[in-house]
Protein backbone atom coordinates (compact mmCIF):
# COMPACT_ATOMS: atom_id res chain seq x y z
CA UNK A 1 0.00 0.00 0.00
CA UNK A 2 1.57 3.09 -0.92
CA UNK A 3 -0.94 5.50 0.61
CA UNK A 4 -3.65 6.25 2.85
CA UNK A 5 -5.72 8.95 2.60
CA UNK A 6 -8.81 10.00 5.31
CA UNK A 7 -11.42 12.89 4.50
CA UNK A 8 -14.50 14.29 6.68
CA UNK A 9 -16.78 13.93 3.39
CA UNK A 10 -15.77 12.66 -0.39
CA UNK A 11 -18.12 13.04 -3.61
CA UNK A 12 -17.58 9.78 -4.96
CA UNK A 13 -19.62 8.61 -8.28
CA UNK A 14 -22.79 7.73 -6.48
CA UNK A 15 -22.98 11.06 -4.49
CA UNK A 16 -21.63 12.58 -1.09
CA UNK A 17 -20.35 10.01 1.44
CA UNK A 18 -19.05 10.92 5.10
CA UNK A 19 -15.91 9.39 6.93
CA UNK A 20 -14.06 8.21 4.19
CA UNK A 21 -10.40 6.45 3.46
CA UNK A 22 -9.03 6.25 0.13
CA UNK A 23 -6.06 3.99 -0.71
CA UNK A 24 -3.52 4.55 -2.78
CA UNK A 25 -1.84 1.89 -4.94
CA UNK A 26 0.86 2.47 -7.98
CA UNK A 27 -1.00 5.88 -8.86
CA UNK A 28 -4.48 4.38 -8.49
CA UNK A 29 -6.76 4.46 -5.78
CA UNK A 30 -7.17 0.79 -4.76
CA UNK A 31 -10.47 0.97 -2.27
CA UNK A 32 -12.88 3.68 -1.08
CA UNK A 33 -14.41 2.92 2.25
CA UNK A 34 -17.18 4.98 3.89
CA UNK A 35 -17.96 5.47 7.76
CA UNK A 36 -14.65 4.63 9.13
CA UNK A 37 -12.92 6.55 11.73
CA UNK A 38 -9.82 8.39 10.89
CA UNK A 39 -6.29 6.27 12.18
CA UNK A 40 -3.35 7.95 13.45
CA UNK A 41 -1.20 6.93 9.91
CA UNK A 42 -3.62 8.70 7.32
CA UNK A 43 -2.89 11.64 5.60
CA UNK A 44 -5.84 13.53 4.19
CA UNK A 45 -8.26 15.88 6.06
CA UNK A 46 -11.07 18.06 4.76
CA UNK A 47 -14.02 16.89 2.25
CA UNK A 48 -12.55 15.16 -1.43
CA UNK A 49 -13.36 16.42 -4.50
CA UNK A 50 -12.18 14.03 -8.00
CA UNK A 51 -9.78 16.06 -9.44
CA UNK A 52 -11.21 17.96 -12.96
CA UNK A 53 -9.72 17.95 -16.45
CA UNK A 54 -8.97 21.43 -17.50
CA UNK A 55 -10.23 20.80 -21.38
CA UNK A 56 -8.29 23.61 -23.11
CA UNK A 57 -5.20 25.33 -22.98
CA UNK A 58 -2.55 27.33 -24.37
CA UNK A 59 -0.32 27.55 -21.32
CA UNK A 60 2.70 29.93 -23.03
CA UNK A 61 -0.02 32.96 -23.18
CA UNK A 62 0.00 32.73 -18.87
CA UNK A 63 3.07 34.84 -19.59
CA UNK A 64 0.72 37.89 -21.17
CA UNK A 65 -1.41 37.71 -18.07
CA UNK A 66 -2.67 41.29 -17.06
CA UNK A 67 -0.06 42.86 -20.20
CA UNK A 68 -3.07 43.20 -22.82
CA UNK A 69 -5.82 45.58 -20.96
CA UNK A 70 -5.07 48.70 -22.87
CA UNK A 71 -6.50 49.79 -26.10
CA UNK A 72 -4.44 50.66 -28.71
CA UNK A 73 -5.17 53.94 -31.50
CA UNK A 74 -8.22 53.62 -33.32
CA UNK A 75 -10.70 51.97 -30.89
CA UNK A 76 -8.52 48.65 -31.87
CA UNK A 77 -9.60 46.62 -28.68
CA UNK A 78 -7.06 43.71 -30.01
CA UNK A 79 -4.05 46.40 -30.20
CA UNK A 80 -2.32 45.24 -26.88
CA UNK A 81 -2.90 41.39 -27.21
CA UNK A 82 -1.71 40.89 -30.50
CA UNK A 83 1.34 43.47 -30.06
CA UNK A 84 2.33 41.34 -26.94
CA UNK A 85 1.58 37.75 -29.02
CA UNK A 86 4.06 39.12 -31.45
CA UNK A 87 6.80 40.19 -29.34
CA UNK A 88 6.60 36.70 -27.34
CA UNK A 89 6.57 34.88 -31.18
CA UNK A 90 9.89 36.98 -31.97
CA UNK A 91 11.43 36.13 -28.64
CA UNK A 92 10.02 32.66 -26.80
CA UNK A 93 12.30 29.96 -27.42
CA UNK A 94 11.91 25.98 -25.99
CA UNK A 95 13.60 27.07 -22.71
CA UNK A 96 11.70 29.93 -22.24
CA UNK A 97 8.50 28.15 -23.66
CA UNK A 98 8.36 25.24 -21.31
CA UNK A 99 9.41 27.28 -17.95
CA UNK A 100 6.32 29.32 -18.82
CA UNK A 101 4.17 26.41 -19.51
CA UNK A 102 5.75 24.15 -15.86
CA UNK A 103 4.58 27.53 -13.68
CA UNK A 104 1.28 27.24 -15.48
CA UNK A 105 0.69 23.77 -15.02
CA UNK A 106 1.45 23.98 -11.23
CA UNK A 107 -0.87 26.42 -11.10
CA UNK A 108 -3.78 24.77 -12.27
CA UNK A 109 -2.77 22.29 -9.54
CA UNK A 110 -2.93 24.83 -7.12
CA UNK A 111 -6.73 25.82 -8.91
CA UNK A 112 -8.16 22.28 -8.72
CA UNK A 113 -7.08 20.93 -12.34
CA UNK A 114 -5.69 17.62 -12.34
CA UNK A 115 -5.26 16.98 -16.05
CA UNK A 116 -4.49 19.72 -18.63
CA UNK A 117 -5.45 19.23 -22.62
CA UNK A 118 -3.03 21.35 -24.21
CA UNK A 119 -4.06 23.02 -27.50
CA UNK A 120 -0.83 23.28 -28.75
CA UNK A 121 0.36 25.26 -31.76
CA UNK A 122 3.89 26.34 -31.77
CA UNK A 123 5.86 24.29 -33.89
CA UNK A 124 8.08 26.29 -35.47
CA UNK A 125 10.81 28.39 -34.40
CA UNK A 126 10.60 32.73 -34.44
CA UNK A 127 11.64 32.47 -38.19
CA UNK A 128 9.07 30.31 -38.91
CA UNK A 129 11.52 27.18 -39.76
CA UNK A 130 10.49 24.00 -38.83
CA UNK A 131 12.35 22.46 -35.44
CA UNK A 132 15.15 20.02 -36.49
CA UNK A 133 13.26 17.98 -33.89
CA UNK A 134 9.25 18.37 -35.46
CA UNK A 135 8.50 18.31 -31.48
CA UNK A 136 10.88 20.15 -29.81
CA UNK A 137 7.98 22.44 -28.47
CA UNK A 138 6.07 19.33 -27.66
CA UNK A 139 8.23 17.72 -25.79
CA UNK A 140 8.89 20.79 -23.97
CA UNK A 141 5.35 20.75 -23.15
CA UNK A 142 5.98 17.11 -21.88
CA UNK A 143 8.87 17.97 -19.63
CA UNK A 144 6.80 20.68 -18.32
CA UNK A 145 3.82 18.49 -17.41
CA UNK A 146 6.43 15.83 -16.01
CA UNK A 147 7.62 18.87 -13.86
CA UNK A 148 4.83 20.01 -12.41
CA UNK A 149 3.72 16.79 -11.70
CA UNK A 150 0.16 17.33 -14.14
CA UNK A 151 -1.48 14.55 -16.01
CA UNK A 152 -1.36 15.51 -19.54
CA UNK A 153 -3.80 15.34 -23.04
CA UNK A 154 -1.41 16.73 -25.41
CA UNK A 155 -3.25 18.27 -28.88
CA UNK A 156 -0.70 19.10 -31.52
CA UNK A 157 -2.41 21.65 -33.50
CA UNK A 158 -3.15 21.40 -37.34
CA UNK A 159 -2.75 24.89 -38.73
CA UNK A 160 -2.51 25.69 -42.44
CA UNK A 161 -4.50 28.70 -43.74
CA UNK A 162 -5.03 32.72 -42.27
CA UNK A 163 -8.49 32.38 -43.40
CA UNK A 164 -11.78 30.80 -44.74
CA UNK A 165 -11.06 29.03 -48.11
CA UNK A 166 -7.59 28.11 -47.89
CA UNK A 167 -6.24 31.36 -47.93
CA UNK A 168 -2.39 31.90 -47.58
CA UNK A 169 -0.75 32.20 -44.02
CA UNK A 170 0.73 35.65 -43.10
CA UNK A 171 3.90 36.25 -41.04
CA UNK A 172 2.35 36.05 -37.70
CA UNK A 173 1.63 33.16 -38.33
CA UNK A 174 4.59 31.38 -39.13
CA UNK A 175 5.22 29.75 -36.22
CA UNK A 176 2.26 27.68 -36.01
CA UNK A 177 2.06 26.49 -39.73
CA UNK A 178 2.51 22.45 -40.83
CA UNK A 179 1.49 20.68 -43.44
CA UNK A 180 -0.30 17.00 -43.71
CA UNK A 181 3.02 15.10 -43.69
CA UNK A 182 4.37 16.98 -41.27
CA UNK A 183 1.59 17.15 -38.45
CA UNK A 184 1.20 13.28 -38.78
CA UNK A 185 4.49 13.19 -37.90
CA UNK A 186 4.24 15.16 -35.12
CA UNK A 187 1.18 13.39 -34.11
CA UNK A 188 2.95 10.17 -33.95
CA UNK A 189 6.02 12.39 -32.05
CA UNK A 190 3.56 13.31 -29.78
CA UNK A 191 2.35 9.23 -29.08
CA UNK A 192 6.50 8.23 -28.59
CA UNK A 193 6.86 10.99 -26.00
CA UNK A 194 4.07 10.69 -24.00
CA UNK A 195 4.37 6.54 -24.24
CA UNK A 196 5.62 6.81 -20.48
CA UNK A 197 4.00 9.30 -18.85
CA UNK A 198 1.44 7.84 -16.24
CA UNK A 199 -2.39 8.69 -17.90
CA UNK A 200 -1.09 11.03 -20.92
CA UNK A 201 -3.62 10.44 -24.22
CA UNK A 202 -2.98 11.96 -27.39
CA UNK A 203 -5.29 13.63 -29.79
CA UNK A 204 -5.73 16.16 -32.66
CA UNK A 205 -6.63 19.58 -32.92
CA UNK A 206 -7.43 20.92 -36.52
CA UNK A 207 -7.04 24.90 -34.75
CA UNK A 208 -10.16 26.30 -36.34
CA UNK A 209 -12.04 26.56 -39.77
CA UNK A 210 -10.36 29.20 -40.46
CA UNK A 211 -6.68 27.52 -40.05
CA UNK A 212 -8.07 24.50 -41.75
CA UNK A 213 -9.65 23.34 -45.12
CA UNK A 214 -12.35 21.60 -45.78
CA UNK A 215 -10.45 18.72 -47.53
CA UNK A 216 -7.69 18.92 -44.66
CA UNK A 217 -10.26 18.66 -42.16
CA UNK A 218 -11.93 15.42 -43.93
CA UNK A 219 -8.23 13.71 -43.20
CA UNK A 220 -7.14 14.89 -39.41
CA UNK A 221 -10.26 12.97 -37.79
CA UNK A 222 -8.45 9.79 -38.72
CA UNK A 223 -5.10 10.76 -37.62
CA UNK A 224 -6.69 11.06 -33.79
CA UNK A 225 -6.87 6.95 -33.55
CA UNK A 226 -9.60 7.35 -31.03
CA UNK A 227 -7.98 10.23 -29.05
CA UNK A 228 -10.19 13.38 -28.62
CA UNK A 229 -10.22 15.64 -31.41
CA UNK A 230 -11.05 19.62 -30.23
CA UNK A 231 -11.26 22.36 -32.60
CA UNK A 232 -12.01 26.06 -31.78
CA UNK A 233 -15.36 27.11 -33.41
CA UNK A 234 -17.91 29.99 -33.38
CA UNK A 235 -15.73 32.28 -30.87
CA UNK A 236 -16.24 35.54 -32.16
CA UNK A 237 -19.32 37.47 -34.54
CA UNK A 238 -16.85 38.25 -37.26
CA UNK A 239 -15.80 34.28 -37.61
CA UNK A 240 -19.50 33.78 -38.08
CA UNK A 241 -19.83 36.75 -40.51
CA UNK A 242 -16.81 35.33 -42.67
CA UNK A 243 -18.31 31.34 -42.75
CA UNK A 244 -21.29 32.88 -44.06
CA UNK A 245 -19.48 34.42 -46.40
CA UNK A 246 -17.50 31.59 -47.08
CA UNK A 247 -20.23 29.00 -47.23
CA UNK A 248 -23.58 30.25 -46.84
CA UNK A 249 -23.63 27.97 -43.54
CA UNK A 250 -22.50 28.96 -39.74
CA UNK A 251 -19.48 27.93 -38.38
CA UNK A 252 -20.84 25.16 -36.17
CA UNK A 253 -23.78 24.17 -38.46
CA UNK A 254 -20.72 23.95 -41.10
CA UNK A 255 -19.16 21.55 -38.73
CA UNK A 256 -22.22 19.16 -38.09
CA UNK A 257 -22.63 19.50 -41.78
CA UNK A 258 -19.41 18.21 -42.94
CA UNK A 259 -17.64 16.40 -39.71
CA UNK A 260 -17.74 13.40 -38.43
CA UNK A 261 -18.54 15.47 -34.93
CA UNK A 262 -19.59 13.02 -31.96
CA UNK A 263 -18.17 12.42 -28.37
CA UNK A 264 -14.94 12.05 -29.57
CA UNK A 265 -15.03 15.85 -30.20
CA UNK A 266 -14.92 18.98 -28.16
CA UNK A 267 -16.06 21.90 -29.82
CA UNK A 268 -14.15 24.99 -28.14
CA UNK A 269 -16.42 28.34 -27.15
CA UNK A 270 -19.18 27.62 -29.79
CA UNK A 271 -20.35 30.81 -28.11
CA UNK A 272 -22.49 32.30 -31.10
CA UNK A 273 -24.23 29.29 -32.30
CA UNK A 274 -28.30 29.22 -32.86
CA UNK A 275 -30.78 26.50 -31.16
CA UNK A 276 -30.51 24.24 -33.95
CA UNK A 277 -27.32 23.98 -33.77
CA UNK A 278 -26.61 23.39 -29.83
CA UNK A 279 -29.22 21.39 -30.05
CA UNK A 280 -27.62 19.38 -33.19
CA UNK A 281 -24.42 19.54 -30.53
CA UNK A 282 -25.94 17.68 -27.68
CA UNK A 283 -27.65 15.23 -30.05
CA UNK A 284 -23.83 13.85 -31.95
CA UNK A 285 -22.85 13.47 -27.51
CA UNK A 286 -20.02 16.18 -28.41
CA UNK A 287 -18.44 18.15 -25.67
CA UNK A 288 -18.66 22.17 -26.04
CA UNK A 289 -14.96 23.41 -24.38
CA UNK A 290 -16.19 26.43 -22.42
CA UNK A 291 -13.61 28.89 -21.25
CA UNK A 292 -15.90 31.58 -19.10
CA UNK A 293 -13.13 33.71 -17.84
CA UNK A 294 -10.63 34.19 -21.21
CA UNK A 295 -13.90 34.35 -23.24
CA UNK A 296 -15.17 36.81 -20.94
CA UNK A 297 -12.09 38.84 -20.30
CA UNK A 298 -11.66 38.65 -24.98
CA UNK A 299 -15.34 39.61 -24.76
CA UNK A 300 -16.19 37.11 -26.80
CA UNK A 301 -19.79 36.44 -25.81
CA UNK A 302 -21.90 34.10 -23.83
CA UNK A 303 -22.64 30.41 -25.00
CA UNK A 304 -26.39 29.13 -23.84
CA UNK A 305 -25.27 27.03 -21.02
CA UNK A 306 -28.32 26.31 -19.26
CA UNK A 307 -30.63 25.61 -21.91
CA UNK A 308 -27.68 23.94 -23.37
CA UNK A 309 -27.30 21.43 -20.44
CA UNK A 310 -30.82 21.11 -20.28
CA UNK A 311 -31.03 19.57 -23.66
CA UNK A 312 -28.65 17.09 -22.16
CA UNK A 313 -25.76 18.83 -23.36
CA UNK A 314 -22.04 18.29 -22.67
CA UNK A 315 -19.58 21.15 -21.57
CA UNK A 316 -16.49 20.45 -20.14
CA UNK A 317 -14.11 24.37 -18.40
CA UNK A 318 -10.93 25.25 -20.06
CA UNK A 319 -8.53 28.12 -19.11
CA UNK A 320 -7.24 29.12 -22.04
CA UNK A 321 -5.19 32.11 -22.07
CA UNK A 322 -4.72 31.40 -18.70
CA UNK A 323 -5.18 35.18 -17.89
CA UNK A 324 -6.39 33.84 -14.22
CA UNK A 325 -6.41 29.92 -13.38
CA UNK A 326 -8.60 28.26 -11.15
CA UNK A 327 -11.29 26.15 -11.68
CA UNK A 328 -14.13 27.78 -8.76
CA UNK A 329 -13.48 31.12 -10.56
CA UNK A 330 -14.12 29.76 -13.97
CA UNK A 331 -17.61 27.73 -12.88
CA UNK A 332 -18.75 31.00 -11.11
CA UNK A 333 -17.76 33.03 -14.00
CA UNK A 334 -19.67 30.39 -15.98
CA UNK A 335 -23.14 30.45 -13.91
CA UNK A 336 -22.69 34.35 -13.34
CA UNK A 337 -22.65 34.92 -17.23
CA UNK A 338 -25.90 32.88 -17.33
CA UNK A 339 -27.84 35.04 -14.23
CA UNK A 340 -26.83 38.13 -15.72
CA UNK A 341 -28.06 37.08 -19.78
CA UNK A 342 -31.16 35.18 -19.11
CA UNK A 343 -31.68 37.39 -15.20
CA UNK A 344 -32.37 34.72 -12.92
CA UNK A 345 -30.80 32.67 -10.33
CA UNK A 346 -29.61 29.61 -10.16
CA UNK A 347 -29.73 28.61 -13.58
CA UNK A 348 -27.22 25.65 -13.82
CA UNK A 349 -28.90 23.75 -11.15
CA UNK A 350 -31.44 21.04 -11.09
CA UNK A 351 -34.48 19.38 -9.29
CA UNK A 352 -32.05 17.30 -7.81
CA UNK A 353 -28.55 19.19 -7.53
CA UNK A 354 -27.28 22.69 -6.41
CA UNK A 355 -25.41 25.10 -8.78
CA UNK A 356 -22.62 24.14 -7.53
CA UNK A 357 -23.17 20.51 -7.70
CA UNK A 358 -24.20 20.45 -10.83
CA UNK A 359 -21.81 22.75 -12.42
CA UNK A 360 -19.23 20.41 -11.05
CA UNK A 361 -20.98 17.22 -12.55
CA UNK A 362 -21.26 18.53 -15.77
CA UNK A 363 -17.58 19.71 -15.59
CA UNK A 364 -15.86 16.63 -14.26
CA UNK A 365 -17.99 14.78 -17.24
CA UNK A 366 -17.57 16.42 -19.88
CA UNK A 367 -14.02 16.94 -18.87
CA UNK A 368 -12.97 13.06 -18.42
CA UNK A 369 -14.51 12.76 -21.87
CA UNK A 370 -12.82 15.50 -23.73
CA UNK A 371 -9.69 14.24 -22.02
CA UNK A 372 -10.28 10.87 -23.44
CA UNK A 373 -9.94 9.75 -19.95
CA UNK A 374 -11.79 8.17 -17.37
CA UNK A 375 -12.17 10.57 -14.11
CA UNK A 376 -13.85 10.42 -10.22
CA UNK A 377 -13.25 9.05 -6.83
CA UNK A 378 -13.24 5.06 -7.76
CA UNK A 379 -11.27 2.19 -7.67
CA UNK A 380 -9.15 1.64 -10.67
CA UNK A 381 -8.69 5.21 -11.32
CA UNK A 382 -6.04 7.41 -11.00
CA UNK A 383 -5.55 9.06 -7.83
CA UNK A 384 -6.34 12.46 -8.30
CA UNK A 385 -8.21 14.26 -5.43
CA UNK A 386 -8.17 18.19 -4.10
CA UNK A 387 -9.39 18.22 -0.38
CA UNK A 388 -10.74 21.47 0.27
CA UNK A 389 -9.61 23.41 3.47
CA UNK A 390 -12.53 23.24 5.40
CA UNK A 391 -10.86 24.78 8.58
CA UNK A 392 -11.23 28.00 6.60
CA UNK A 393 -14.98 29.48 8.19
CA UNK A 394 -16.49 30.13 4.47
CA UNK A 395 -17.30 26.67 5.02
CA UNK A 396 -18.54 26.67 8.27
CA UNK A 397 -21.62 24.91 9.25
CA UNK A 398 -21.77 23.38 5.53
CA UNK A 399 -22.22 20.48 4.36
CA UNK A 400 -23.07 18.15 1.23
CA UNK A 401 -23.53 20.11 -2.26
CA UNK A 402 -23.39 23.01 0.97
CA UNK A 403 -19.68 22.29 0.37
CA UNK A 404 -19.18 23.28 -3.37
CA UNK A 405 -21.83 26.05 -3.28
CA UNK A 406 -19.83 27.68 -1.05
CA UNK A 407 -16.55 26.93 -2.41
CA UNK A 408 -18.00 28.52 -5.95
CA UNK A 409 -19.66 30.93 -4.39
CA UNK A 410 -18.52 32.41 -1.11
CA UNK A 411 -15.20 30.87 -0.47
CA UNK A 412 -11.82 33.08 -0.79
CA UNK A 413 -9.07 32.32 -3.70
CA UNK A 414 -7.06 29.58 -2.08
CA UNK A 415 -9.48 27.67 -0.59
CA UNK A 416 -8.31 24.45 -2.00
CA UNK A 417 -5.69 22.21 0.81
CA UNK A 418 -4.27 19.93 -0.53
CA UNK A 419 -3.80 18.24 -4.45
CA UNK A 420 -2.76 14.61 -5.03
CA UNK A 421 -1.95 13.87 -8.66
CA UNK A 422 -1.56 9.83 -9.05
CA UNK A 423 -1.29 9.58 -5.29
CA UNK A 424 1.49 12.20 -5.01
CA UNK A 425 0.88 15.22 -3.28
CA UNK A 426 2.26 18.22 -5.33
CA UNK A 427 -0.17 21.28 -3.63
CA UNK A 428 0.26 21.55 0.01
CA UNK A 429 -1.40 24.50 2.30
CA UNK A 430 -2.89 25.65 -1.62
CA UNK A 431 1.02 25.81 -2.67
CA UNK A 432 2.72 23.71 -5.16
CA UNK A 433 5.42 21.72 -3.23
CA UNK A 434 8.13 22.91 -6.57
CA UNK A 435 6.54 26.56 -6.45
CA UNK A 436 9.50 28.22 -5.48
CA UNK A 437 12.11 26.66 -7.99
CA UNK A 438 9.04 26.74 -10.80
CA UNK A 439 8.65 30.56 -10.72
CA UNK A 440 12.00 31.45 -10.03
CA UNK A 441 12.55 29.94 -13.91
CA UNK A 442 9.48 31.41 -15.10
CA UNK A 443 10.78 35.03 -14.04
CA UNK A 444 14.32 34.36 -16.00
CA UNK A 445 11.58 33.53 -18.69
CA UNK A 446 10.15 36.17 -18.72
CA UNK A 447 13.00 38.58 -18.69
CA UNK A 448 13.74 37.57 -22.23
CA UNK A 449 10.75 37.69 -23.50
CA UNK A 450 9.30 40.51 -22.51
CA UNK A 451 12.60 42.21 -22.44
ZN1 LIG B 1 -7.92 28.55 -27.55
Amino acid sequence: MDLTLWFDAALLPDGWARDVRITVSHGRIGSVTAGVGRSPTDAGGGVAVPGMTNVHSHAFQRAMAGLTEARGPSNDDFWTWRELMYRFLDRGGPDEIEAITALAFAEMLEGGFTRVTEFHYLHNDPKGVAYADRSEISGRIAAAAQASGIALTLLPVFYAHAGFGAQTPAQGQRRFITDLDGFADLVGACRRLTANMPDASVGVAPHSLRAVSAEELAILPGLAQGGPIHIHVAEQTKEVEDCLAWSGARPVEWLLDHAPVDARWCLIHATHVTETEWRGVAARGAVVGLCPITEANLGDGVFPAAAYMRAGGRFGIGTDSNVQIGLAEELRMLEYSQRLTLRGRAVMADAQRSTGRALFDHALAGGAQAGGVAGGLAVGQAADIVSLDTRRFAFAGRSGDAVLDSWLFGAPTGSIASVWRAGREVVREGRHLDRDALEARCRAALKVVLA
